[in-house]
Protein backbone atom coordinates (compact mmCIF):
# COMPACT_ATOMS: atom_id res chain seq x y z
CA UNK A 1 0.00 0.00 0.00
CA UNK A 2 1.48 3.83 -0.87
CA UNK A 3 0.40 6.50 1.04
CA UNK A 4 0.97 10.06 0.01
CA UNK A 5 0.66 12.14 3.21
CA UNK A 6 0.15 16.14 3.05
CA UNK A 7 0.79 18.36 5.93
CA UNK A 8 1.69 22.50 5.93
CA UNK A 9 1.07 24.09 9.04
CA UNK A 10 1.84 23.14 12.77
CA UNK A 11 -1.25 21.52 14.17
CA UNK A 12 -0.28 18.99 10.85
CA UNK A 13 2.94 17.61 12.38
CA UNK A 14 1.65 15.75 15.66
CA UNK A 15 -0.88 14.23 13.68
CA UNK A 16 1.24 12.77 11.10
CA UNK A 17 3.65 11.49 13.65
CA UNK A 18 1.67 8.48 14.89
CA UNK A 19 0.30 7.73 11.40
CA UNK A 20 3.75 7.72 9.95
CA UNK A 21 4.77 5.51 12.55
CA UNK A 22 2.15 2.90 12.12
CA UNK A 23 2.77 2.92 8.57
CA UNK A 24 6.25 2.00 9.09
CA UNK A 25 5.54 -1.05 11.10
CA UNK A 26 2.75 -2.17 8.67
CA UNK A 27 5.18 -1.76 5.66
CA UNK A 28 3.44 0.93 4.37
CA UNK A 29 5.82 3.03 1.12
CA UNK A 30 4.99 6.34 2.10
CA UNK A 31 5.68 9.71 0.62
CA UNK A 32 5.48 12.92 2.82
CA UNK A 33 4.84 16.29 0.83
CA UNK A 34 4.86 19.35 2.76
CA UNK A 35 2.90 22.18 1.75
CA UNK A 36 5.27 25.14 3.04
CA UNK A 37 1.75 26.83 4.52
CA UNK A 38 4.58 27.08 7.45
CA UNK A 39 8.39 27.01 6.91
CA UNK A 40 10.24 28.81 9.67
CA UNK A 41 12.01 26.11 12.00
CA UNK A 42 10.01 27.46 15.15
CA UNK A 43 6.74 26.10 13.26
CA UNK A 44 7.64 23.00 11.21
CA UNK A 45 11.17 22.20 11.10
CA UNK A 46 11.54 21.58 14.88
CA UNK A 47 7.97 19.42 15.24
CA UNK A 48 9.75 17.30 12.40
CA UNK A 49 12.99 16.46 14.98
CA UNK A 50 11.00 16.57 17.72
CA UNK A 51 8.28 14.07 16.61
CA UNK A 52 10.78 11.77 14.78
CA UNK A 53 9.42 11.91 11.59
CA UNK A 54 11.22 11.77 8.33
CA UNK A 55 12.47 15.27 6.49
CA UNK A 56 9.20 15.51 3.64
CA UNK A 57 10.15 13.76 0.55
CA UNK A 58 8.76 17.13 -1.58
CA UNK A 59 8.44 20.49 0.11
CA UNK A 60 5.78 23.24 -2.02
CA UNK A 61 7.50 25.88 -0.55
CA UNK A 62 4.19 27.83 -0.94
CA UNK A 63 4.83 30.40 1.78
CA UNK A 64 2.02 32.99 3.35
CA UNK A 65 -0.58 34.48 1.01
CA UNK A 66 -4.09 35.28 1.48
CA UNK A 67 -6.33 31.87 1.80
CA UNK A 68 -7.58 31.72 -1.95
CA UNK A 69 -3.71 32.45 -3.00
CA UNK A 70 -2.08 29.85 -0.90
CA UNK A 71 -4.92 27.08 -1.60
CA UNK A 72 -4.57 28.15 -5.75
CA UNK A 73 -0.94 27.92 -4.90
CA UNK A 74 -0.62 24.28 -3.27
CA UNK A 75 -3.53 23.00 -5.76
CA UNK A 76 -0.92 24.14 -8.47
CA UNK A 77 1.95 22.36 -6.73
CA UNK A 78 0.56 19.61 -5.88
CA UNK A 79 -1.65 18.19 -8.82
CA UNK A 80 1.86 16.73 -10.57
CA UNK A 81 3.06 15.25 -7.45
CA UNK A 82 -0.35 13.06 -7.34
CA UNK A 83 0.28 12.48 -11.12
CA UNK A 84 3.88 11.58 -10.37
CA UNK A 85 3.38 9.13 -7.19
CA UNK A 86 0.10 7.78 -7.81
CA UNK A 87 -0.39 6.45 -4.44
CA UNK A 88 -3.14 4.58 -3.43
CA UNK A 89 -4.11 7.01 -0.92
CA UNK A 90 -3.96 11.05 -0.62
CA UNK A 91 -3.74 11.51 3.52
CA UNK A 92 -4.49 14.47 4.30
CA UNK A 93 -4.78 16.24 8.11
CA UNK A 94 -6.90 18.35 9.89
CA UNK A 95 -8.50 21.86 8.38
CA UNK A 96 -5.62 24.11 7.27
CA UNK A 97 -5.82 25.25 3.93
CA UNK A 98 -3.45 22.41 2.46
CA UNK A 99 -5.89 20.09 3.96
CA UNK A 100 -8.61 21.26 1.52
CA UNK A 101 -6.60 22.32 -1.47
CA UNK A 102 -4.95 18.67 -1.44
CA UNK A 103 -8.52 17.16 -1.01
CA UNK A 104 -9.77 19.18 -4.25
CA UNK A 105 -6.90 17.85 -6.07
CA UNK A 106 -6.77 14.29 -5.25
CA UNK A 107 -10.82 13.80 -5.61
CA UNK A 108 -10.99 14.98 -8.84
CA UNK A 109 -7.88 12.74 -9.73
CA UNK A 110 -9.80 10.22 -8.66
CA UNK A 111 -7.12 9.14 -6.09
CA UNK A 112 -8.71 8.30 -2.62
CA UNK A 113 -8.14 10.79 0.40
CA UNK A 114 -8.40 9.89 3.56
CA UNK A 115 -9.40 12.80 6.22
CA UNK A 116 -7.43 12.76 9.46
CA UNK A 117 -9.63 14.40 12.11
CA UNK A 118 -12.99 14.34 10.06
CA UNK A 119 -16.28 15.46 11.60
CA UNK A 120 -15.38 18.26 13.71
CA UNK A 121 -17.66 21.09 13.58
CA UNK A 122 -17.80 24.53 15.20
CA UNK A 123 -21.02 25.67 13.20
CA UNK A 124 -19.46 28.83 12.68
CA UNK A 125 -18.63 29.96 8.80
CA UNK A 126 -16.51 33.16 9.90
CA UNK A 127 -13.80 30.61 10.55
CA UNK A 128 -11.94 29.70 7.84
CA UNK A 129 -10.72 26.09 9.17
CA UNK A 130 -14.60 25.19 8.94
CA UNK A 131 -15.08 25.70 5.64
CA UNK A 132 -11.84 23.68 5.04
CA UNK A 133 -13.77 20.97 7.49
CA UNK A 134 -16.71 21.05 5.51
CA UNK A 135 -15.45 20.95 2.45
CA UNK A 136 -13.08 18.21 2.82
CA UNK A 137 -15.26 15.83 4.80
CA UNK A 138 -17.71 16.22 1.86
CA UNK A 139 -15.04 15.37 -0.73
CA UNK A 140 -12.93 12.58 1.05
CA UNK A 141 -13.88 8.87 0.61
CA UNK A 142 -12.69 7.80 4.41
CA UNK A 143 -13.59 9.71 7.06
CA UNK A 144 -11.23 8.68 10.43
CA UNK A 145 -13.00 10.54 13.18
CA UNK A 146 -11.28 11.45 16.74
CA UNK A 147 -14.98 11.08 18.35
CA UNK A 148 -18.31 9.14 18.23
CA UNK A 149 -19.82 12.57 18.49
CA UNK A 150 -18.13 13.46 15.21
CA UNK A 151 -19.51 9.92 13.80
CA UNK A 152 -23.04 11.55 14.15
CA UNK A 153 -22.46 14.60 12.65
CA UNK A 154 -21.37 13.06 9.19
CA UNK A 155 -23.76 11.01 9.54
CA UNK A 156 -26.33 13.58 10.13
CA UNK A 157 -24.73 15.43 7.16
CA UNK A 158 -25.66 12.22 4.71
CA UNK A 159 -22.12 10.35 4.95
CA UNK A 160 -22.66 6.93 4.11
CA UNK A 161 -21.70 5.25 7.70
CA UNK A 162 -19.42 2.56 5.18
CA UNK A 163 -17.15 5.80 4.59
CA UNK A 164 -16.97 6.64 8.55
CA UNK A 165 -14.55 5.04 10.76
CA UNK A 166 -14.07 5.69 14.50
CA UNK A 167 -10.13 5.82 15.46
CA UNK A 168 -9.99 7.54 17.86
CA UNK A 169 -7.10 11.02 18.41
CA UNK A 170 -3.87 11.36 16.84
CA UNK A 171 -3.10 14.07 18.78
CA UNK A 172 -2.95 12.20 22.04
CA UNK A 173 -0.83 9.42 20.43
CA UNK A 174 1.76 11.80 19.93
CA UNK A 175 1.19 13.38 23.13
CA UNK A 176 1.78 9.79 25.29
CA UNK A 177 4.38 9.27 23.04
CA UNK A 178 6.45 12.32 23.91
CA UNK A 179 5.27 13.59 27.24
CA UNK A 180 8.52 11.34 29.13
CA UNK A 181 10.78 13.00 26.66
CA UNK A 182 9.28 16.59 27.13
CA UNK A 183 9.54 16.48 30.87
CA UNK A 184 13.05 15.58 30.57
CA UNK A 185 13.99 18.31 28.53
CA UNK A 186 12.94 20.67 31.45
CA UNK A 187 11.76 23.16 29.70
CA UNK A 188 9.32 24.65 32.45
CA UNK A 189 11.82 24.22 34.87
CA UNK A 190 14.37 26.23 32.86
CA UNK A 191 11.67 29.12 33.14
CA UNK A 192 12.44 29.64 36.74
CA UNK A 193 8.97 30.01 37.39
CA UNK A 194 7.96 31.12 41.09
CA UNK A 195 4.62 28.85 40.94
CA UNK A 196 2.67 26.53 38.13
CA UNK A 197 2.06 28.96 35.72
CA UNK A 198 -1.19 29.95 33.43
CA UNK A 199 0.06 28.78 29.84
CA UNK A 200 -1.49 30.94 26.83
CA UNK A 201 -1.96 30.47 23.39
CA UNK A 202 -4.13 32.64 20.90
CA UNK A 203 -3.81 33.04 17.23
CA UNK A 204 -7.48 32.65 16.00
CA UNK A 205 -8.37 35.66 14.12
CA UNK A 206 -11.52 36.32 16.12
CA UNK A 207 -9.18 36.71 18.84
CA UNK A 208 -6.08 38.63 17.54
CA UNK A 209 -6.88 40.79 14.66
CA UNK A 210 -9.80 42.48 16.39
CA UNK A 211 -7.46 45.05 17.89
CA UNK A 212 -10.17 45.77 20.98
CA UNK A 213 -10.80 42.19 21.59
CA UNK A 214 -6.97 41.33 21.94
CA UNK A 215 -6.29 44.51 24.17
CA UNK A 216 -9.18 43.17 26.52
CA UNK A 217 -7.65 39.89 26.50
CA UNK A 218 -3.86 41.16 27.35
CA UNK A 219 -5.08 43.33 30.07
CA UNK A 220 -7.11 40.52 31.69
CA UNK A 221 -3.75 38.29 31.24
CA UNK A 222 -1.63 41.32 32.88
CA UNK A 223 -3.93 41.20 36.19
CA UNK A 224 -3.95 37.49 36.44
CA UNK A 225 -0.19 37.62 35.97
CA UNK A 226 0.38 40.08 39.13
CA UNK A 227 -0.60 37.05 41.44
CA UNK A 228 0.86 34.18 38.97
CA UNK A 229 3.10 33.42 36.41
CA UNK A 230 1.14 33.80 33.08
CA UNK A 231 3.48 32.27 29.99
CA UNK A 232 2.72 33.47 26.99
CA UNK A 233 4.33 31.33 24.10
CA UNK A 234 2.64 33.43 21.00
CA UNK A 235 2.10 32.63 17.52
CA UNK A 236 4.29 35.16 14.83
CA UNK A 237 0.88 36.01 13.72
CA UNK A 238 -0.03 37.57 17.19
CA UNK A 239 3.10 38.65 18.23
CA UNK A 240 3.01 41.20 15.35
CA UNK A 241 -0.49 42.48 16.12
CA UNK A 242 0.67 43.10 19.57
CA UNK A 243 3.81 44.77 18.49
CA UNK A 244 1.78 46.81 15.75
CA UNK A 245 -0.62 47.95 18.57
CA UNK A 246 2.07 48.86 20.58
CA UNK A 247 0.66 46.68 23.54
CA UNK A 248 2.84 46.42 27.22
CA UNK A 249 2.04 42.56 28.48
CA UNK A 250 4.30 42.54 31.44
CA UNK A 251 4.00 40.80 34.05
CA UNK A 252 3.15 38.27 31.59
CA UNK A 253 5.76 36.54 29.78
CA UNK A 254 5.60 36.81 26.66
CA UNK A 255 7.71 34.13 24.27
CA UNK A 256 8.36 33.53 20.72
CA UNK A 257 6.62 29.96 20.25
CA UNK A 258 8.13 26.94 21.61
CA UNK A 259 8.76 23.73 20.28
CA UNK A 260 6.63 20.68 20.82
CA UNK A 261 7.93 19.16 23.59
CA UNK A 262 8.64 22.58 25.64
CA UNK A 263 4.75 23.37 25.06
CA UNK A 264 3.77 19.92 26.30
CA UNK A 265 5.77 20.51 29.20
CA UNK A 266 4.86 23.42 29.69
CA UNK A 267 0.95 22.52 29.80
CA UNK A 268 2.02 19.83 32.13
CA UNK A 269 3.25 21.72 34.85
CA UNK A 270 0.50 24.11 34.20
CA UNK A 271 -2.04 25.46 37.34
CA UNK A 272 -4.45 26.06 33.98
CA UNK A 273 -4.49 26.80 29.98
CA UNK A 274 -5.85 29.47 28.54
CA UNK A 275 -6.61 29.27 24.95
CA UNK A 276 -7.84 28.97 21.42
CA UNK A 277 -6.18 26.68 19.75
CA UNK A 278 -7.99 23.22 19.18
CA UNK A 279 -5.21 20.82 19.61
CA UNK A 280 -4.42 22.58 22.61
CA UNK A 281 -8.23 21.80 23.66
CA UNK A 282 -7.81 18.24 23.03
CA UNK A 283 -3.68 17.94 25.14
CA UNK A 284 -5.30 20.06 27.96
CA UNK A 285 -8.16 17.39 28.12
CA UNK A 286 -5.34 14.29 27.59
CA UNK A 287 -3.43 15.54 30.77
CA UNK A 288 -6.10 16.87 32.77
CA UNK A 289 -4.98 20.00 33.26
CA UNK A 290 -8.14 23.12 33.18
CA UNK A 291 -8.33 24.57 29.96
CA UNK A 292 -10.00 27.85 29.17
CA UNK A 293 -11.12 28.04 25.53
CA UNK A 294 -11.42 31.90 24.48
CA UNK A 295 -14.06 31.50 21.97
CA UNK A 296 -17.83 31.45 21.62
CA UNK A 297 -17.55 27.54 20.16
CA UNK A 298 -15.85 24.77 19.65
CA UNK A 299 -15.57 21.84 17.26
CA UNK A 300 -14.42 19.51 20.01
CA UNK A 301 -17.25 19.39 22.53
CA UNK A 302 -15.89 16.22 23.81
CA UNK A 303 -13.66 18.43 25.47
CA UNK A 304 -16.03 20.19 27.43
CA UNK A 305 -18.75 16.98 28.02
CA UNK A 306 -15.51 14.42 28.78
CA UNK A 307 -12.69 16.76 29.01
CA UNK A 308 -11.36 19.99 31.56
CA UNK A 309 -12.60 22.63 28.63
CA UNK A 310 -14.54 24.85 29.12
CA UNK A 311 -15.82 28.16 26.93
CA UNK A 312 -15.21 31.41 28.22
CA UNK A 313 -16.43 33.53 25.26
CA UNK A 314 -15.72 37.20 27.17
CA UNK A 315 -12.41 37.57 28.45
CA UNK A 316 -13.38 39.81 31.67
CA UNK A 317 -14.66 36.23 33.07
CA UNK A 318 -11.15 34.47 32.40
CA UNK A 319 -10.11 36.44 35.86
CA UNK A 320 -13.12 34.33 37.76
CA UNK A 321 -12.19 31.54 36.31
CA UNK A 322 -8.81 31.18 37.13
CA UNK A 323 -9.57 32.26 40.99
CA UNK A 324 -11.53 29.61 41.36
CA UNK A 325 -9.10 27.13 40.16
CA UNK A 326 -8.76 23.75 42.59
CA UNK A 327 -5.54 22.52 41.68
CA UNK A 328 -6.77 19.38 41.11
CA UNK A 329 -5.95 16.91 38.04
CA UNK A 330 -8.42 14.67 36.51
CA UNK A 331 -7.04 11.52 34.84
CA UNK A 332 -10.74 10.75 32.73
CA UNK A 333 -9.63 10.70 28.62
CA UNK A 334 -12.56 10.00 25.98
CA UNK A 335 -12.81 7.05 24.15
CA UNK A 336 -10.13 6.10 22.20
CA UNK A 337 -7.89 8.86 23.00
CA UNK A 338 -5.47 6.55 24.10
CA UNK A 339 -2.42 6.19 22.30
CA UNK A 340 -3.33 3.94 19.53
CA UNK A 341 -5.29 6.15 16.78
CA UNK A 342 -2.17 5.69 14.29
CA UNK A 343 -2.71 2.14 14.35
CA UNK A 344 -6.46 2.13 13.94
CA UNK A 345 -5.95 4.52 10.56
CA UNK A 346 -3.53 1.91 9.24
CA UNK A 347 -6.14 -0.59 9.49
CA UNK A 348 -8.96 1.11 8.16
CA UNK A 349 -6.80 2.19 5.12
CA UNK A 350 -6.03 -1.48 4.86
CA UNK A 351 -9.13 -2.83 5.20
CA UNK A 352 -10.90 0.19 2.59
CA UNK A 353 -8.13 -0.39 -0.15
N1 LIG B 1 2.12 24.32 20.06
C1 LIG B 1 3.50 24.34 20.19
N2 LIG B 1 4.13 25.51 20.53
C2 LIG B 1 3.43 26.67 20.73
C3 LIG B 1 2.02 26.63 20.60
C4 LIG B 1 1.39 25.45 20.25
O1 LIG B 1 4.16 23.32 20.04
O2 LIG B 1 4.06 27.70 21.01
C5 LIG B 1 1.47 23.05 19.67
C6 LIG B 1 0.33 22.58 20.52
O3 LIG B 1 0.77 21.95 21.70
C7 LIG B 1 -0.38 21.63 19.55
C8 LIG B 1 -0.22 22.33 18.24
O4 LIG B 1 0.88 23.22 18.39
O5 LIG B 1 0.30 20.38 19.50
C9 LIG B 1 -1.49 23.07 17.91
O6 LIG B 1 -1.28 23.96 16.90
P1 LIG B 1 -2.09 25.34 16.75
O7 LIG B 1 -2.56 25.81 18.06
O8 LIG B 1 -1.22 26.23 15.94
O9 LIG B 1 -3.31 24.95 15.79
P2 LIG B 1 -4.81 24.46 16.03
O10 LIG B 1 -4.74 23.19 16.83
O11 LIG B 1 -5.55 25.56 16.70
O12 LIG B 1 -5.32 24.21 14.65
Amino acid sequence: MKLLHVVGARPNFPKLAPVHRAGVAAGAQQVIVHTGQHYDDALSGSFFRDLDVPTPDVDLGVGSASHAIQTARIMEAIEPVFLHERPDWVVVYGDVNSTVAAALVSSKLGIRTAHVEAGLRSDDLSMPEEINRIVTDRLANLLLTPSRDADARLRAEGEPQSQIVFVGNVMVDSLLHSIALARQRGFRRSLGLSAAPIAVTLHRPSNVDDPERLRRIVDVLREIARDRPVVFPAHPRTKQKLTEMRLACDPVRVLDPVGYLEMLDLMDGAAAVITDSGGVQEETTALGIPCFTVRTSTERPITVTEGTNRLVPEPEDLRQAIAELRGSRTDRRPEGWDGHAGVRILEALSAHD
